[in-house]
Parts: C-alpha cells; sequence; structure tokens
C-alpha cells in the first residue's frame, strides 16, 4: 500500500495535555501525516483561545515530522474533506469515551463516508481530561506528571492573571 494517509485529530485541546500528546506520538506512526485540529466551538466554555492552544500546540510538536497543528471552524468532516484527510483520530481513554465516540464515529461515517481510527492512550494517561486539568490548575494543584512543562507555565499564569482580576 503507496497511498499517501492524511489525518486530522480534532478536539478542543483546552489545554493539550499528556494523554493527546501520547495518541499523537502513536499515530504519527501509522500515518504519513496528521494535522492537530483545534475546534472554534462557539458553545463550549473554553480557558484558552484558539489561537493560544495553537501556539501551545506548536511549541510541542516542533520536532515532530508530519505532524501539523491548525484550528477550525465548523463541522469537522467538512474539515476533514477540505483538508483532503483519509482518516479522523480520535484518542480513548475508558469504556465512557467508547459510547460517546462510537456514535461520533458512526454519524461521521454516515454523513460523510469518512473512517474514524482509534488510539489507545497509555495507561498512566487513562484518567487525563483537559477539563479536569483545568480544575486542578485553578486550584493550585502539582500537574507535572500530565501536562507538558510549557504548558503548566501557561495555566499559571492563566490562573494568577484571573486571580488578580477577580481580586
Ligand atoms: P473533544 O472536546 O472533541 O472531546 P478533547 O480535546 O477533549 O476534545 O479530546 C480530543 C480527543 O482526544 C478525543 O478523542 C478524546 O477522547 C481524546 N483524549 C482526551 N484526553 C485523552 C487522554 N488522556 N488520552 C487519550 N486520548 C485522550
Amino acid at each position: 500500500m503507496d497511498k499517501f494517509v492524511r489525518a486530522i485529530f480534532p478536539g478542543s485541546f483546552d489545554p493539550i495535555t499528556n494523554g493527546h500528546l501520547d495518541v499523537v506520538k502513536r499515530g504519527i506512526q501509522l500515518f504519513d501525516e496528521l494535522i492537530i485540529a483545534v475546534g472554534r466551538s462557539p458553545i463550549k466554555n473554553q480557558l484558552f483561545t484558539p489561537e493560544q492552544r495553537v501556539e501551545m500546540i506548536e511549541e510541542l510538536i516542533g520536532e515532530m515530522p508530519g505532524v501539523f497543528v491548525e484550528s477550525f471552524e465548523g463541522l469537522t468532516v467538512e474539515y476533514a474533506s477540505q483538508k483532503k484527510a483519509d482518516v479522523i483520530l480520535r484518542g480513548l481513554r475508558s469504556l465512557t469515551d467508547v459510547q460517546y465516540e462510537f456514535q461520533l464515529a458512526m454519524t461521521n461515517r454516515a454523513v460523510a463516508g469518512i473512517e474514524t481510527v482509534f488510539i489507545m492512550t497509555s495507561e498512566q494517561y487513562g484518567f487525563t481530561s483537559s477539563t479536569l486539568i483545568r480544575e486542578v490548575a485553578s486550584l493550585g494543584g502539582d500537574l507535572s506528571n500530565l501536562i507538558p512543562a510549557s504548558v503548566h507555565k501557561r495555566l499559571e499564569q492563566r490562573f494568577s492573571r484571573l486571580g488578580s482580576r477577580n481580586a
């Protein structure tokens, strides 16, 4: 099989965690090109702007050939077709993820005929979610094993700014 395979890895990445990075590192071994696609969702309550999230990811993938990052708006399947992506990549942590991801993958295949490939995270990141990271960071907890140092720094800056604004 000589076909060039391009995958997109869509998500909120608010912020990116070691769990996401684990999926990226495993993913690029399966595909020729992997685009981390940061969704600009108007509905979700976001801590970092899409630009900040992209910037944080750019710093982390600098040394990873074939891995790119950009933000996108609207339907994931439309973005996938615009990028001529063959595959959507998603990460799985637990059986709870499977239920939701299964529905999403089936819907995307039904509406756009695109396949989703799942990668299971390393056990040590099985409980890591951006939501919990935001909560723990807001309370000043130690997250050094779960997120890259550069992301930790951004979170500290973000929360110290929020703190001074609320004071
Ligand atoms: P979304 O809001 O679309 O779920 P996320 O940024 O939370 O976006 O997640 C993007 C993808 O990464 C999803 O497939 C999610 O299941 C996966 N993911 C999130 N955290 C982890 C983790 N710790 N390990 C593996 N995959 C993860």
